[in-house]
């Protein structure tokens, strides 16, 4: 069985503790694009854990995870990561944790130049989480990107480094006017973080195909959601790799196989992180209300996310593009304290109401148009059955079901584990 975990909306979905409750049922847990830009937190019997990198399998002791060619790995954000783990009584080897070999290693450069451009922008600024995620990726297609296979001849390595640098310091030096990055200081880097690596790093393709064929479990993790999709997102505040479940497979190293299912975790209201059109936004005191409710703070970042209603035209976009075959909806306790939950059921540009995710300049004019459903005010945090909800709670999630055209299969009701109904 081959299912994807994938966000549908702008990200921090809560993909993070739905993977986690699903890990247990599978056998291999694969991160197929992005860097450390963004973060999953997991709390469980074991803690409260923030992964940037590592797919969330990790914290299941029978897990196999895997980090996908489709990703961009910074390898000293890697080895902070994988200590602060272990500190916490985590088991991280070779046999749980294997990195492809064509994965894309994020550079100290990157960061800087993620940085220099974003205060050279000052006002205009992407909103970028400074990681250097989109300059690695532009490395990427520029065929100038240093691979995690790489670290295994660091000899080879060595020799490329001296034309590499001397590239990348015509934008470094000569066009940002900073120091030179030296080749010598990137070699130090590269062994000091990626020798502790080595033992991680293969050709995952092999490994996967030999797992699917022996019928495992396998969960392709994605990290941001739909519309930070680098082509089917709001381009251009999107994230730099392709974020939907078609993706899945090449990123993760078997472009071979189809998924079987495709599970699509929509939250019970709209947050986002950064600059770009987010239609649905609410401010002032209703907003800062529900940013305190859902604790919606980046969690790599620390920044608080801008919050909406839920979006009905964005999140039935989302899970279309997604191929969502069903939908988890989280967090739906965060709205237990609202009298009436706002959500914006349609988007209004020039005067015409618009039911179809927009894109472009028509997206950067679209206003919401708000409705009010009366609240559940009770706390559902202890509900386990969908009979256990208030009805205004379920005529809610009822509501979403046939708006976004999936079935909701799981609903959230709080971060723990347990914390969740499966409805059959
Ligand atoms: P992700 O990147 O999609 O995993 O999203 P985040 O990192 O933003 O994680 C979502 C946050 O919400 C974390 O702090 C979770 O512990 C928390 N969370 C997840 N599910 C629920 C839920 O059902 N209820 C509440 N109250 N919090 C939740």
């Amino acid at each position: 069985m081959l299912t994807a975990v994938v966000g549908t909306n702008w990200g921090d979905e809560g993909k993070g503790r739905m993977v986690d409750l699903f890990a247990a049922e599978y056998d291999v847990v694969i991160r197929y694009q992005g860097g450390n830009n963004a973060g999953h937190t997991v709390i469980n019997d074991r803690g409260k854990f923030i992964l940037n990198l590592l797919p969330s399998g990790i914290l299941s002791e029978t897990t196999v995870n895997v980090m996908g060619n489709g990703m961009v790995i910074d390898i000293e954000h890697l080895g902070k990561e994988i200590a602060s783990l272990t500190e916490k009584g985590v088991k991280i080897t070779p046999e749980n944790l294997k990195i492809s070999d064509k994965a894309v290693i994020c550079m100290p450069y990157h960061k800087l130049l993620d940085c220099l451009e974003e205060d050279r922008l000052g006002d205009a600024k992407f909103g970028s989480t400074r990681r250097g995620i989109a300059p690695v990726y532009s490395d990427k297609y520029m065929k100038k990107a240093l691979r995690m296979g790489d670290l295994l001849d660091f000899d080879a390595l060595s020799k490329k480094l001296v034309p590499l640098m001397e590239w990348k310091n015509l934008t470094v030096r000569d066009g940002y006017k900073h120091e030179a990055i030296k080749a010598e200081d990137m070699l130090n880097w590269l062994k000091e973080w990626g020798t502790p690596l080595i033992p991680h790093i293969c050709d995952t393709t092999v490994y996967l195909n030999k797992a699917a064929d022996e019928g495992k479990n396998i969960m392709f993790e994605a990290q941001l959601g739909a519309l930070r999709d680098i082509d089917f997102g709001i381009y251009p505040y999107t994230s730099s790799s392709s974020t939907i479940a078609a993706y899945a497979p090449i990123g993760a190293g078997i472009p071979n196989r189809k998924l079987d299912e495709v599970i699509g975790i929509t939250k019970a209201y709209s947050s986002c992180v950064g600059e770009g059109p987010f239609t649905c936004e609410l401010f002032g005191e209703e907003g800062h209300e529900l940013r305190e409710a859902g604790g919606e703070y980046g969690a790599a970042t620390g920044r608080p996310r801008r919050v909406g209603g839920f979006d009905v035209v964005a999140s039935r976009y989302g899970a279309m593009v997604q191929g969502a075959t069903s939908i988890a909806l989280t967090k739906l306790d965060v709205l237990s304290y609202l009298d009436k939950i706002p959500v914006c059921v349609a988007y209004e540009i020039d005067g015409e109401i618009v039911h179809d995710f927009p894109t472009g300049e028509r997206l950067n004019k679209a206003k919401p148009v708000y409705e009010y459903f009366d609240g559940f005010k009770t706390d559902i945090t202890s509900a386990r059955k969908l009979e256990d909800l208030p009805e205004n709670a379920i005529k809610y999630i009822k509501y979403i079901e046939e708006q976004i055209k999936c079935k909701i299969s799981y609903i959230s009701v709080g971060p723990k584990r347990e914390q969740y109904i499966k409805v059959d």
